[in-house]
């Protein structure tokens, strides 16, 4: 187990889709070893979740654990640390609203991000059993947000307004309070 690097935007690995982890695969040493340095990883950077891609591992995994109660981002639901092989995500009700984002590998930045707030996830277990979960308000945004990672995508690429990309300090100052 481990504390791993974060890679930062910029890093190629970022931009890249990640590929399918296969079943054979799932048992291995290897990736038991991976989920842990993710966990590690995680809990050592504060935030609520984490995509392999952002370990420079280029696998369709992710990792998401939110405390709940009211915190950084607003009184939220708990969600305890689940681990999320090849999801995928789809739209249940398009309806948007928007959260200021931050992310691990876009360090001491924050955007306003506006995204649908009712989404549907399939996926597998470390085990490979499938499970769908739905997700509406916040937990929509963090979902949509992780699972980006696997696809190349960061949340300034969602970014509707420029003027809305700011320094995690300056937010605390200035904006926070209006949310
Ligand atoms: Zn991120």
């Amino acid at each position: 187990m481990a504390v791993r690097k974060i890679i930062r935007m910029g890093h190629p690995t970022l931009r890249k889709p990640a590929r399918r982890l296969e079943a054979r695969e799932l048992a291995s040493p290897e990736m038991g070893r991976l989920v842990n340095d993710m966990i590690d990883t995680l809990n050592d950077s504060g935030g609520i979740g984490l995509a392999a891609p952002q370990i420079d591992e280029p696998v369709r995994l992710a990792i998401i654990e939110i405390g709940g109660g009211p915190g950084r981002y607003g009184d939220v639901p708990a969600m305890p640390l689940t681990v999320f092989v090849n999801p995928t995500i789809e739209v249940v009700d398009p309806k948007a609203a928007g959260y200021w984002e931050g992310c691990l590998s876009v360090p001491g930045l924050r955007g306003y991000v506006e995204r649908p707030q009712f989404v549907r996830v399939s996926y597998q277990d470390l085990n490979g059993k499938k499970h769908v979960l739905e997700l509406k308000g916040f937990l929509a945004t963090v979902f949509q947000h992780e699972f980006d990672h696997l696809d190349g995508k960061l949340y300034i690429d969602r970014m509707t307004d420029p003027t809305k990309l700011v320094f995690e300090e300056e937010y605390l100052r200035y904006l926070s309070a209006d949310e």
